[in-house]
């Protein structure tokens, strides 16, 4: 077993909260409602894992699927620039967008087989200067939702996710990934799952993913993002601000 990797979400309390930052081998689940910053903070992952360990970063590249075409390289751009001026240093964003590898999701499906595809670039990627050390799914559960509808499905779409999610972990480990994936919560209370602030996709993401955040919003440009579940942390919260710049205290 290789040694876990940290990286840094460019906010000192949230690291602080991770116990240094988000890990390697483990899946990160950040959940929360819509507009409460889950694509921004994996834009800002996406940037932070290219820098070098110095820094806080893996010195790796990044592959992306996408299944909302959320994913914006116009914000990397200005993250990259926040982070040049943060640290007082040049850094190309062209060069940052070429280690963003994005793929589409068009449907469940296809979502899972984009890991096998990323496997695939990953291992292509291995002994280059910069090896895939995260992995992101904005959003996990947009797809399952949309196509099993009804209690009926429920336990079909349970097992598609469980080889899903387990694909995911299978990564992460491989190499020495963090494995980062965003989810909604219910948008009204719900008479299967009762509480409207729970993430879907139920004991199956439940208890594979290894960490998972809580984001909402607070005044302004303010996020309180919660650790709700972890193997080895104390529950805790951490306030951050999303900014131009990007993600900061
Ligand atoms: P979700 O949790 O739905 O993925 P997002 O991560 O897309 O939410 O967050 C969207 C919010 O992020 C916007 O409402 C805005 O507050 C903030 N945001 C997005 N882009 C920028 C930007 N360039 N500068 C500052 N804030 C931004
Ligand atoms: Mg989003």
């Amino acid at each position: 077993r290789k040694m876990v990797g940290k990286l840094t979400t460019g906010c000192t309390e949230f690291d602080e909260m991770m116990g240094g930052g988000i890990e390697t081998q483990a899946i990160t689940e950040l959940y929360g409602e819509f507009g409460s910053g889950k694509t921004q903070l994996a834009h800002q992952l996406a940037v932070n894992v290219q820098m070098d360990r110095e820094h806080g970063g893996l010195n790796g590249s990044v592959i992306i699927i996408d299944t909302e075409n959320t994913f914006r390289p116009e914000r990397i751009a200005q993250m990259v620039k926040g982070l040049s001026e943060k640290y007082g240093m040049e850094l190309d964003p062209e060069e940052f967008l070429q280690n963003i590898h994005v793929a589409r999701a068009y449907n469940s499906n296809h979502q899972i087989l984009l890991v096998e595809s990323a496997t695939d670039l990953a291992n292509e990627l291995r002994d280059m200067g910069k090896p895939v050390r995260l992995l992101i799914v904005d959003s996990l559960m947009a797809h399952f939702r949309a196509e099993y509808v009804g209690r009926g499905t429920l336990a079909d779409r349970q097992q598609k996710l469980n080889k899903h999610m387990h694909g995911l972990l299978r990564f992460g480990d491989l190499f020495n990934a963090c494995v980062v994936v965003t989810n909604q919560v219910m948008a009204k209370p719900d008479a299967f799952f009762g509480d409207p602030t729970r993430p879907v996709g139920g004991h199956v993401v439940g208890h594979t993913a290894t960490f998972r955040l809580y984001l909402r919003k607070s005044k302004g440009d303010k996020r309180i993002i919660r650790l709700v579940d972890s193997p080895n942390l104390p529950e805790g919260e951490a306030v951050i601000a999303v900014t131009t710049a990007g993600l900061t205290d």
